[in-house]
């Protein structure tokens, strides 16, 4: 007899290595851990383990060598391109769960540095940094699910990329399981370290295929004592980034987010929460914040700026956030309208990146091209602006089926991959490849990076264990 094709045996060595509490079988048990956050995908697994140690991560991994089992690494499964789960459930796979690794290993005030296990979840990072007067600069929406691990393996973005960087920027060290259950660990502590490749950096943005994260240090920043945001109406994209080219300039760049939310988009947020008030009227608003140490004027800098700004008419409405509590009202816009359309159900999503001053010419094509060739979508515009990155996602038409809906959707993600491509920009800014996007981003790649990509993988994972399917297309894993 066989359980989920697993046999009796093959149980019993998993439970003996991981404990009963580290492995489920059963539906019920692994439900949860096979649905994505949008609710959008829905996969397969063998079974779910969950090691709570690293000693632990290297057993599942030795024993899923043995037992010929292919595996795919999940953090919180918020990723939004089904890399943490087998929608293709081709070869049938286990999948191994990092939430009982979580503790936060040593928050070092005096380097700016924290190390923790990779199941830590990103918000208890960033606490645990503001519990010692610094600052853990990564924020997203799904920041109460992620977890740094993840964070690490899809080279998350987020609102304060303009600042800080991406999470490639934000590591300091890696610990990884790698494909043969070997421990590779590369703490140093050190900011600065030219010994040869900076191996760290395979495995971030590598999305599980390439090893198993166990172990993070990130850097910390000091704790800005002030922070200031404002919600601005402009009447259109070409508007918004004049206006954020100025405010690069003025602020003395002390920006640390810079957000475009096209007007469209308020429906949606309300969707999430009715009782949403838009603080501005224009067809584009957007969300600027700057922050510093308690030393400098920043009020006084953000008034200034808007104040000229309006006087030139660079900005047609603008509001600053009197209170917290405002500014926190201004982000829950920013953060409400994700939730919608999620709650919506199913929609094109893209995360298109331009050169920043490309943004209104995408914005405009896109609009342009699903208006005429897809009529009755919805377009919606955001993002992360300030970096180059817009969320251009297209709502069908309520009435439409849903399998009529995702065959539409499938030609609309076609027709902005090519919009995108055409101004020489990239189809993926943040959410990474997974499984949505592996034959759109294995297309576009020229001979040679195929070859690159293949041979790294082919000698961390000779196997092809390690999250197949995400990231390659299978047939190109395997040699
Ligand atoms: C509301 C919302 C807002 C979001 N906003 C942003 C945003 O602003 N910027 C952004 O970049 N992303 C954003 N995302 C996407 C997502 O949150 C990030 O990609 C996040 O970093 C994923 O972390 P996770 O722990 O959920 O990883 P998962 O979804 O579980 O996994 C993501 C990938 O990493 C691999 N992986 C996970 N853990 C490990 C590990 N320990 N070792 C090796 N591989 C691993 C998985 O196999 C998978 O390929 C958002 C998502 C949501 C739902």
């Amino acid at each position: 007899m066989t359980i989920h094709g697993l046999s009796p045996e093959t149980v019993a060595a998993l439970e003996h290595a991981l404990g009963q509490g580290g492995v489920a079988i059963d539906p019920a048990g692994m439900a949860k851990y096979l649905v994505d956050w949008s609710g959008d995908h829905r996969g397969e697994a063998l079974a779910v383990l969950k090691p709570a140690s690293v000693t632990e991560v290297q057993a599942a991994v030795r024993l899923c060598g043995t037992l010929g089992l292919a595996m795919i690494p999940q953090g919180g499964n918020t990723g939004l391109v089904a890399g943490a789960i087998d929608i293709g459930a081709a070869r049938g796979a286990v999948i191994i769960n990092l939430e009982r690794l979580n503790r936060i290993r040593r928050v070092d005030a005096d380097n700016f540095t924290l190390q923790a296990d990779a199941g830590c979840i990103l918000q208890h990072i960033k606490d645990a940094a503001e519990d010692r007067d610094c600052l853990f600069p990564l924020a997203l929406g799904a920041q109460g699910s992620c977890q740094v691990g993840g964070n690490a393996a899809s080279n998350a973005g987020g609102v304060n990329v303009l600042r800080y960087g991406m999470a490639r920027d934000l590591v300091v060290g890696l610990e990884v399981v790698l494909p043969d259950g070997e421990l590779w660990n590369g703490f140093s502590g050190l900011r600065k370290d030219n010994r040869g490749y900076d191996l760290k950096q395979l495995f971030i943005g590598a999305e599980g295929t390439l090893g198993i994260i166990t172990g993070v240090e990130v850097k910390l920043f000091p704790r800005p004592g002030k922070i200031e945001t404002a919600y601005l109406g402009l009447p259109s994209f070409e508007a918004a980034i004049g206006l954020f080219q100025h405010a690069r300039r003025e602020c003395s760049d002390l920006i640390s987010a810079f957000e475009i939310i096209g007007a469209e988009c308020m429906d949606l947020a309300r969707l999430a929460d009715p009782k949403v008030v838009t603080p501005v009227n224009e067809p584009v608003h957007a969300l600027i914040e700057l922050s510093s140490s308690s030393a400098v004027d920043l009020r006084g800098l953000l008034m200034d700026f808007l104040a000229g700004a309006l006087e030139k008419q660079l900005v047609a409405d603008a509001v600053l956030a009197e209170s917290n509590a405002q500014a926190r009202a201004f982000w829950a816009i920013r953060e409400g309208l994700v939730e919608g359309q999620a709650k919506r159900g199913y929609h094109v999503r893209t995360d298109l990146s331009v050169r920043i001053s490309d943004i209104p010419t995408l914005v405009d094509q896109a609009r342009q091209f699903v208006a005429q060739k897809h009529p009755g979508w919805i377009s919606q515009a955001y993002g992360h602006a300030g970096d180059g990155n817009i969320h251009f996602n297209v709502l069908p038409p309520l009435d439409l089926a849903q399998a009529d809906a995702r065959a539409r959707g499938a030609a609309i993600t076609a027709g902005l991959y090519d919009i995108a491509n055409a101004l020489g920009g990239s189809i993926s800014a943040e959410h990474g490849i997974g499984r949505t996007r592996q034959h759109a981003y294995w297309a576009g790649l020229s001979p040679v990076h195929r070859r690159l990509a293949s041979a790294l993988k082919d000698a961390l994972d000779p196997d092809g264990r390690m999250n197949p399917g995400c990231l390659f297309p299978a047939t190109e894993t395997l040699s």
